[in-house]
């Protein structure tokens, strides 16, 4: 594959054109359109291992992995396997299973929950531990971080207000200011603004959320202590601590983000989040927590919650499958491409001069296109929108198709082999040059 093809997209330009006409964007999720950098979006016919195929022939590294699902990469045979079986069983009952059992014990296992309830999605997920932390405390108010991403919840879609004491104002069209009336956002590691929040308004406060280690904003890993800092603050202010591990759960570590910080530190997030990567490319996510919290979910408690299809008997037999298969052996892969490639990046755009940095959460990483250190949004915000842009299409014409957003990490999965490295790394002295040439544009 020749570092300097043109790519065809006669295909995914058709298919996009067409369905413009049937869909908003052509898209089901706004980030797929690539508004963010231009160009077309690539329809993709398949996918296998750490390879994408768009219905124009070309083969890209893929570095978005579903946006972090596919963990053991596309097309995994034994995850392949269980749901070939499984579907030939029936695929949805609208009763209990075994799998759902086994599902939620695989997670209790590995994280400090005691008990989950499966949903679709990780938006329901958080949805569904919001109104269960205020179901359980009696109070109405939620604390989030600017730049942190808990799905498409109302209440969540909160803009950044410029204090603690700012209530914020809805970040889209749609979102009734009653909605987000009764949300407080925060800039992400201000412990001030959060030791304020909940000076001025800690009886109202029914919980903080907080990506366990931001992932929606590039990859900003938490200071030491931070994360005990606001579960200790909750606990004082009888708030519950929901730690969002939507992203970084089960691909941070083995065990999430709690496992690098919360094991470490000894404390435990009330109530936890999980999707992606537990539903091994399926729609399946959870949330989970506290046994007493946890109770009082219908039917054992009050707060109602339910889904048509929740704990689906194929996304949770890939699920399982998915989890089962990530051992000790699937983390140190990931740890150890990911040194590969954050160093060849960093040696190429710092060899072009492009001002950047690269931040860690466990096997999660990043490349901003900033030099600032990044530590919260407004941070994030300082990147060189356009150098990326440049920088995105240099890699995709190469053959690497990195998400279409500089507010994004890079995802890898266990089927990223040294093929699949070597088409990275032969990609990204280009793309630096690329990059440099538009730099500040
Ligand atoms: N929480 C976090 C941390 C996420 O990254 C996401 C999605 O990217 C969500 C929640 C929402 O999950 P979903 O897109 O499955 O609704």
């Amino acid at each position: 594959m020749s570092p300097d093809r043109t790519t065809p997209t006669e295909r995914s330009e058709a298919l996009i054109g067409r369905a413009r006409a049937v869909t908003p964007g052509g898209v089901n999720s706004p980030v797929r359109a690539f508004s963010a950098v231009g160009g077309t979006p690539r329809f993709i016919r398949s996918a296998r291992g750490a390879w994408l195929t768009d219905v124009d022939g070309n083969e890209y590294v893929d570095l978005i992995c579903s946006w972090g699902p596919m963990l053991l990469g596309h097309a995994h045979p034994e995850v392949q396997a269980a749901v070939a079986a499984a579907v030939t069983r029936g695929t949805s009952f609208g009763a209990p299973t075994e799998q759902e059992t086994e599902l939620a014990e695989e997670i209790v296992a590995r994280t400090p929950v005691d008990m989950v309830r499966f949903v679709s999605t990780g938006t329901e997920a958080t949805m569904s531990a919001i109104r269960l932390a205020r179901g359980f405390t009696g109070r109405d108010m939620v604390v989030k971080f600017a730049g942190c991403y808990h799905g498409h919840v109302d209440a969540l879609l909160a803009a950044a207000g410029s204090g603690p004491a700012t209530l914020a104002i809805p970040g889209t069209p749609g979102v009734p200011e009653s909605a987000t009336s009764l949300t407080l956002v925060l800039p992400y590691h201000d412990r001030a603004a959060v030791t304020e929040a909940f000076a001025v308004h800690g009886d109202r406060i029914a919980c903080l959320i907080t990506e366990a280690a931001p992932g929606n904003m590039g990859v900003i890993e938490p200071e030491p202590g931070f994360n005990e800092f606001l579960a200790r603050t909750c606990r004082e202010h009888g708030a519950l601590f929901v730690s969002d591990e939507v992203m970084t759960g089960f691909r941070a570590s083995k065990h999430g983000q709690w496992g690098i910080d919360g094991a470490v530190e000894g404390w435990r997030p009330d109530l936890m989040t999980f999707g992606k990567v537990m539903g091994g490319g399926f729609p399946a996510a959870a949330f989970g927590g506290r046994a007493d919290v946890m109770r009082q979910l219908a039917p054992e408690g009050p707060v109602y919650q339910a889904g048509t299809l929740s704990g689906n008997p194929i996304a949770t037999t890939a699920g399982l499958a998915t989890l089962r298969l990530a051992d000790d052996g699937v983390y140190d892969h990931l740890t150890k491409t990911g040194e590969v490639l954050k160093t060849a990046a960093s040696e190429a755009l710092g060899g072009a001069g492009v001002p950047h940095g690269i931040q860690s959460a466990g096997t999660m990483f990043s490349v901003f296109f900033t030099d600032r250190p990044v530590r919260d949004f407004a941070d994030a915000s300082s990147q060189d929108a356009g150098a990326y842009a440049a920088f995105f299409h240099a890699m995709l014409d190469a053959g690497v198709h990195l998400p279409p957003s500089a507010y994004e990490g890079w995802f890898l999965s266990s089927a990223h082999d040294d093929r699949a490295v070597q088409t990275v790394l032969d990609a990204l002295p280009g793309a630096a040059r690329a990059a440099a040439a538009a730099a500040g544009a």
